[in-house]
């Protein structure tokens, strides 16, 4: 039985984690939050990949670069709903809103178009299928830790062509990849559940170097992983929600309404 039970995703542990103070405010209080084109940017780039390995690798890059241009309107559009507000949208560096537009949608362009040339339908990492005839791309996963849940969705399972070993791999447009092993290894977990093989490494395929960056994922045992949502668990439940201001505040989506930005 999973009704009535509380569900937590591998994002909302690395928000809290980053700082508790803004999981409160942005899941509590539900604060208007700041917007910020890279949001869209990555979400495009998604969906736009997603395409691609739906099609085994044989389309051309036309049909996913639509889908990216399609994605990015549709979210654009969403988003300025969402906040109207341009003073409330953040860029990097000293750019305008504009010209971050510009620049954003050309890179998410070229980030499909690299990805899809790294990625030929031949290649040694190629989607696994965990149902035959299906590429495993957007696998969900619900992880039973008995007074909670973890959901979420893997971006893609990976089978290495040499090995026959399968690993989650997440897509990243950002500037960073993450530090903590919270989703990897999460996802590490969920694999295991599904397929019942061991998953020994995970990987981030980094669009803005073109790399496919591995995370040896032996550590994140089940018990390792349910302890980190347990602890959130717990600290949830007992209103505990400290700040962590600091370099998180630069991006936080909710640092106009805090009283301890930095
Ligand atoms: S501005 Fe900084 S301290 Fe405040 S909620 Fe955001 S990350 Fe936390």
């Amino acid at each position: 039985m999973t009704e009535g039970k509380r569900r937590y995703s591998p994002s909302r542990l690395q928000t809290y984690t980053t700082c508790g103070h803004a999981y409160y405010l942005e899941k509590f209080v539900r604060e208007p939050q700041r917007q910020a084109v890279w949001f869209i940017q990555g979400t495009a780039v998604h969906s736009a990949i997603e395409a691609y390995e739906r099609s085994f690798r044989m389309s051309a890059p036309e049909m996913p670069l639509e889908v990216f241009e399609a994605t990015w309107h549709l979210e654009m559009e969403k988003a300025y709903k969402e906040q109207p507000d341009e003073s409330m949208w953040m860029v990097g560096g000293r750019r305008k809103l504009s010209t971050d537009r510009e620049k954003r949608f050309e890179m998410g362009r070229n980030q499909v178009l690299d990805y899809i040339g790294y990625h030929a339908p031949d290649g040694r990492m190629r989607p696994a299928e965990i149902v035959p005839g299906e590429p495993a791309v957007e696998v969900g996963f619900e992880l039973d830790f008995g007074e909670f849940l973890c959901i979420g969705y893997i971006d893609m399972v990976v089978e290495d062509q040499e090995t026959g070993l399968w690993f989650p791999e997440d897509w990243k447009t950002g500037s960073k990849l993450p530090v903590d092993p919270f989703q990897i290894g999460t996802y590490g977990i969920a694999l295991k559940e599904l397929t019942g093989q061991e998953v020994p490494w995970g990987g981030y395929w980094d669009c803005r170097n073109n790399e496919l960056v591995t995370k040896d994922l032996t550590p994140y045992t089940k018990d390792v992983v349910g302890n980190w949502y347990r602890q959130f668990h717990e600290g949830i439940k007992a209103g505990v929600f400290l700040p962590n201001p600091g370099d998180a505040c630069f991006t936080c989506t909710v640092k106009p309404t805090c009283v301890y930005a930095a």
